[in-house]
């Protein structure tokens, strides 16, 4: 199996009737890498930029943060990379950093809610990112946007940053890319604000799935409850990759659903384009889509998203169109 999905690497993620899906990798730390070539990843589809502060014993300076970011620039060369701003609060605490006691960290104060508030941590991280970009193309994400306003302020900071570095005399990117996370269930219902306003989406499955069935994620009592190939769900992402499509901006989806080889293929159907997956998803993912019909997977896929019956079952469904193809 290793040697086969080795062979995969050089070989375009293209599904049998043609169509591409670009496969890109998930990744936080210099030693994710070497991964971009052993897997022959498109991209870094998501670089979590929190961890470097997480594995810290204080704030990274902008200088450390500032040689990461060109570290995973350089390894990526001519592939597209995409910085998520800190995503920290919840689940992802920095011991050297005060907070207060929360009883549902997962709804409270984190991530670019956090951001917002502490304008200077997020300005600092902009500030590496927009140097190390110099010269190339920049992409960057915020997470868990809620409301539209916040990606409105987070843009804000871009520019202040820009212009900033412009006005010291330092090198910027040749082209920025602002996009938005999509991970928290009220940007469902306002795709067409945010389409208009970021440069791309990227689906966070883990924590919208969290949001959508109200089940922790780090609950093992609740956190397998729920099927993401159940039609909320599936009719969730769909919305977010045809809203992607009317509006002709990239949509991506970087949860841990999209390295399991059948939910790719659903989110191939749904209309996904791009995917980042984790390092050892790369070789079955592909495998997999390359053996992928994906119109006829769309065939009977979508039927089952009009259902109103309650009674249909995506999983089964689709385990059987994969078992026949
Ligand atoms: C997600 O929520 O799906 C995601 C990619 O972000 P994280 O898992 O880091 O919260
Ligand atoms: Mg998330």
């Amino acid at each position: 199996r290793q040697a086969q999905y080795a062979a995969l690497r050089t070989r375009p993620s293209v599904t049998k009737d043609g169509v591409h899906v670009d496969l890109n990798l998930n990744a936080g730390l210099l030693v994710d890498l070497p991964h971009i070539a052993e897997t022959g990843a498109a991209g870094i589809g998501l670089f979590r930029t929190e961890l470097q502060f997480m594995i810290a014993s204080a704030f990274p300076r902008i200088s450390e943060q500032l040689k990461l970011y060109r570290a995973v620039l350089d390894a990526a060369g001519d592939r597209p990379v995409t910085f998520r701003t800190l995503d920290i609060g919840g689940d992802k605490v920095l011991p050297y950093m005060r907070t207060v006691e929360e009883e549902n960290p997962a709804l409270g104060w984190r991530a670019i809610r956090l951001g917002l508030d502490r304008p200077g941590l997020l300005r600092s991280q902009m500030r590496a990112l927009l140097r190390a970009g110099a010269g190339r193309e920049l992409r960057v994400m915020f997470p868990m946007v809620a409301a539209v306003e916040e990606f409105d302020r987070a843009r804000a900071l871009v520019e202040r940053e820009l212009t900033h570095l412009r006005r010291h005399g330092h090198g910027l990117p040749d082209r920025v890319y602002v996009g938005a996370m999509v991970e928290v269930p009220s940007l469902l219902f306002q795709l067409d604000e945010i389409l208009s306003r970021a440069d791309f989406l990227s689906v966070g499955s883990n924590d919208l799935v969290q949001f959508l069935y109200a089940a922790d994620r780090a609950n093992v009592r609740v956190a397998d409850r729920f099927d993401p190939l159940s039609p909320p769900a599936l009719r969730a992402f769909r919305v977010v990759a045809e809203a992607g499509i009317r509006h002709g901006k990239p949509v991506t989806l970087c949860g841990e659903l999209a390295s399991r080889p059948l939910e790719a293929v659903a989110l191939a159907a749904l209309g996904y384009r791009s995917l980042s997956v984790s390092p050892a998803a790369m070789g079955p993912v592909k495998a997999m889509l390359l053996e992928t019909d994906v119109s006829a997977a769309r065939k009977v896929l979508l039927p089952l998203l009009e259902d109103r019956t309650g009674a249909a079952d995506p999983r089964a469904v689709l385990t059987k169109f994969a078992r026949d193809c």
